[in-house]
């Protein structure tokens, strides 16, 4: 008999696993359970495709169409939801929604890929209070554009990832924008100096701020705040985060992790024999801090369920573990990270030491050239590069790349300003930004250096009258 593969979830790394399992292993039967009616989709994109309206198709989200899958072999159920995990006999319990019926289904490997859920935001909702709406679907995107007409004023309830790119969504759609933030700044894992010059760029495209300030109700067509101040809304977007959805693997048994997503091997697989989890309900290996970490991002799930889907078709495949290299557009800003941040450096044990470099993204006679804003980390003890943090308006992609490169091939700072980089004025300044970021740290790791090796010989000689 074929080996029986099934698959829990069909957004990025349960079709990512099935599509890979399939191409290794012909002979399989691979069961993909999708309890959406949409499969294989980008969620990243749903900002991009609202604030197109309409000019980018729907299905140009869709990377594979279902019938694909199935022309592949693979029997894919959406509207599908598994209910519940039987590692004892190796067998799912599934509800087919449509038709309001449960069955099981056996397994010889299973991956459960289940995803991430939206955090909901506590907040008191009265009779009155406007519609409170989330984005983390693309039935989700369907359901704001369904509610958009005669919609004014939005208040958008975090200042993260979703939330900035929503605020550009909605003033492209012509709607007056107010985003509250609970945190003293937006994007609050960055530092201050980047997310100050986020506000600034968010206030000139008349997003009005609310930092530092939490929520209490939602009323009378109103955010309520704790401070008492009253933002007239017609619509609510929820961005306050969101959760690996663990709830099947939790009640299975299966382990979960130090970050609440669900521990797993470098070949993707959890505590149980056989049962393997990808993508945003599954942690991640941090490479510079030797740590677990849960990074909810659509390339670390693509990569986590080629890896998974490898495996589980017989192939020996690992993940090597992620940098949480990011990256997101606010209007014209790009904002990008990789690494450890400062306090995070220290966290992990290392000695961190930081410079703050602005430098110009191609020659400056260029018409395309702009200042980016660069925090680079290094353990000072090592010279070893740790993390990075870029804003502007230009090549802040190209800059991020270039240094999570390096720290994934563990250079130094040293080795930065050495780096063989393509110049030409139209592309980068003869000393490109990366190059002087490594210069600048270099010099301030090799002045600790010799103050430390001064104050060694200092107490020598001292210790020697
Ligand atoms: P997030 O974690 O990025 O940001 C949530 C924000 O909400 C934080 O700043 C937090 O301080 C704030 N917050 C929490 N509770 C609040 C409250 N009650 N009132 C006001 N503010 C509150 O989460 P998100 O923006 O919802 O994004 C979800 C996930 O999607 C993230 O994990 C992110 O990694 C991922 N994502 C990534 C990208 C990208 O990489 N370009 C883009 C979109 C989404």
């Amino acid at each position: 008999m074929s080996e029986r593969l099934v698959i829990i979830g069909g957004v990025a790394a349960g079709t990512k696993a099935a599509a890979t399992a399939r191409r290794r292993n012909p002979a399989a039967s691979i069961l993909l359970l999708q309890d959406e009616a949409d499969v294989s989709y980008s969620s990243c994109g749903l900002p991009y495709y609202l604030a197109a309206m309409g000019s980018i198709p729907r299905g140009k989200l869709i990377a594979r169409m279902p019938d694909a899958f199935r022309s592949d072999g693979i029997d894919l159920r959406t509207r599908h939801r598994v209910e519940e995990i039987d590692v004892k006999r190796g067998v799912v319990t599934v509800r087919d929604l449509q038709a309001g019926r449960s069955y099981t289904a056996p397994y010889d490997k299973l991956l459960i890929a289940t995803g991430a859920r939206t955090a909901p935001v506590k907040v008191a909702m009265s009779a009155t209070a406007p519609p409170l709406i989330h984005l983390r679907s693309i039935a989700d995107a369907d359901h704001i554009s369904s509610v958009l007409a005669g919609v004014r004023k939005v208040v958008i309830l975090g200042g993260g990832y979703i939330g900035l790119e929503m605020a550009e969504t909605f003033t492209k759609l012509g709607l007056q924008v107010a985003l509250v933030e609970m945190m003293p700044h937006v994007i609050p894992t960055f530092a201050e100096s980047i997310a100050l010059e986020v506000e600034a760029t968010l206030r000139k495209h008349g997003v009005e701020l609310f930092t530092g300030a939490r929520v209490c109700e939602l009323d009378g067509g109103q955010v309520v705040l704790e401070n008492g101040i009253q933002i007239p809304a017609d619509l609510v977007l929820s961005a306050t985060g969101i959760r690996p959805s663990t709830n099947l693997a939790d009640s299975a048994g299966i382990k979960l992790g130090q970050t609440k997503a669900i521990a797993v091997s470098p070949q993707m697989v959890t505590n149980v024999a056989n049962v393997y989890a990808a993508g945003d309900c599954a942690e991640s290996f941090h490479v510079v801090s030797n740590r677990p970490v849960w990074l909810p991002l659509g390339d670390v799930a693509n990569r986590h369920g080629r890896v998974a889907g490898i495996n589980m078709a017989g192939g020996l495949a690992k993940f090597p573990g992620v940098l949480g290299t990011a990256i997101f557009q606010v209007f014209d800003l790009a904002v990008a990270r990789t690494g450890l941040g400062h306090a995070e450096a220290s966290a992990a044990g290392f000695t961190p030491i930081s410079e703050v470099v602005r430098a110009p993204s191609r020659a400056r006679y260029i018409d395309r050239s702009r200042m980016l804003q660069i925090h680079l980390t290094a353990d000072r003890d090592s010279g070893r590069l740790l993390g990075c943090e870029v804003i502007g308006e230009d090549a802040v992609d190209k800059t991020i790349d270039i240094i999570a490169t390096a720290i994934w091939g563990k250079l130094a700072t040293s080795d930065l300003p050495d780096l063989d980089l393509a110049y030409a004025p139209p592309f980068s300044p003869v000393f490109a930004p990366t190059q002087v970021a490594g210069e600048a740290l270099n010099k301030l790791v090799e002045k600790t250096w010799h103050e430390q090796v001064g104050r060694r010989v200092a107490a020598d000689v001292l210790g020697a009258i």
